[in-house]
């Protein structure tokens, strides 16, 4: 029986691994369950999950949690050494899926000696991946990654010798405006935007993956994890999202991962490591599906893939700059304060700007976090200056 920790047990990635768990009954048992700020959620995942441990992040929260889990048996804390603590419990496997830079510290310490890390958070390898691998190296853990394309990919790449790989491809739906005029998108509304075709997902996430941004997120992430370089990484679109990477070898061959679009396919794959489980998911049936589509990627009408390609190339700490600017860029945008367009031109401008630093790529989550505090300042004041945002 292997060992879970669920990081971001109420977000989606936490509900999808629930799913999974309990399709397994009896080859799992759950240490801790981590959420943010849902007592009531994070009381009854725990109680589902049979966890020993539930801890919320925010710690006003603490005497709820504790009142929804009375009597349960299940030991509950609050508050950011609640967190530590459930990172610290014992456990084989950790799901890492709380998202945003709120991830980074407790993904980084849930680094453990053979310690297995189901990753989900993209702001660990997008803001500081490279420490963040070299870590999990030194201390012998491993890192399968969760995100659908690169769990294709890593599926097909199977551990093959990267010199023979020729290029690494992830997926992309192209998102809501895929066949929109580059007028109408700059002017997409909120709604429109928080429209994805294939998931449901955090509003974050989800307003990325409708400016590319999720897609050159994605290749960062990429580059961390095969340990390729930016030449042999793609993305292309694929409306009909069944299959998510595909790896092409030097011989010509090429080896893609199909499923049907739902994360409990990643997620069976992190916690098995190498064995199948069920995963409630139905297998992709090709006749039903007909055909599918690629085409490539329009770097005109989603900016943001090419900043963040640029970022990827420039390396340093420009990738966690770009990272903060569409943070606030995206938050900027789904308050009302700018307009679709204007979050590609935002993180470029603080892209621009912060770029003239020079600043190195982060050895540490304190430097990681300093240089997130200091772009996000900065396109703050950008968003002020340029749009009148936040004032
Ligand atoms: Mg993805």
């Amino acid at each position: 029986m292997q060992s879970v920790t669920i990081l971001g047990a109420t977000g989606s990635i936490g509900r999808s691994a629930r799913d999974v768990l309990l399709a397994n009954r009896g080859m799992f048992k759950v240490v801790a369950v981590v959420g943010g700020h849902d007592a009531a959620a994070l009381s009854e995942m725990a109680k589902a999950l049979g966890a020993s441990f539930a801890a919320l992040a925010d710690g006003t929260q603490f005497a709820e949690l504790r009142e929804h889990l009375q009597g349960s048996g299940i030991d509950c804390g609050a508050g950011e050494t609640a967190v530590a603590e459930a990172v610290q419990r014992d456990s084989d496997i950790v799901v890492a899926g709380i998202s945003g830079v709120a991830g980074l510290t407790p993904t980084v310490a849930s680094l453990k000696r053979g310690r297995r890390i189901a990753l989900a958070n993209k702001e660990t390898l997008v803001c500081a991946g490279a420490f963040f691998m070299a870590e999990a190296k030194r201390l012998d853990a491993t890192i399968m990654p969760l995100d659908s394309e690169h769990n294709a990919n890593a599926q097909a790449h199977a551990g093959r010798c990267l010199n023979d790989v020729s290029k690494i491809t992830l997926t992309a739906s192209g998102g809501p405006f895929h066949t929109w005029s580059a007028e109408q998108i700059r002017d997409a509304r909120r709604e429109q935007a928080l429209k994805h075709p294939n998931y449901t997902m955090g509003a974050k996430i989800t307003i990325d993956s409708a400016s590319m941004m999720n897609k050159g997120l994605e290749l960062i992430e990429a580059h961390h994890i095969f340990g390729i370089e930016p030449s042999r990484l793609d993305s292309v679109i694929h409306p009909e999202q069944i299959v998510h990477g595909m790896v092409s070898f030097s011989d010509g061959c090429m080896i893609a991962g199909l499923a049907n679009p739902d994360m409990r396919v990643p997620i069976a794959d992190c916690l098995s490591a190498g064995r199948r489980l069920k995963s409630g998911v139905s297998p992709v049936d090709l006749a039903r599906v007909g055909r599918l589509t690629f085409e490539a990627p329009d770097f005109a009408r989603f900016p943001c893939l090419g900043l963040a390609i640029s970022a990827l190339e420039e390396g340093g700490a420009a990738t966690a700059v770009l990272n903060a600017a569409d943070e606030v860029a995206v938050a900027a945008f789904l308050s009302g304060a700018i307009r679709f367009g204007d979050i590609a031109d935002l993180v470029a401008r603080t892209c621009d700007a912060m770029g003239k630093h020079g600043l190195s790529a982060p050895s540490s989550v304190e430097e990681a976090l300093h240089i997130d505090h200091i772009s996000k300042s900065l396109a703050r004041e950008l968003a002020k200056r340029c749009y009148g945002a936040f004032a």
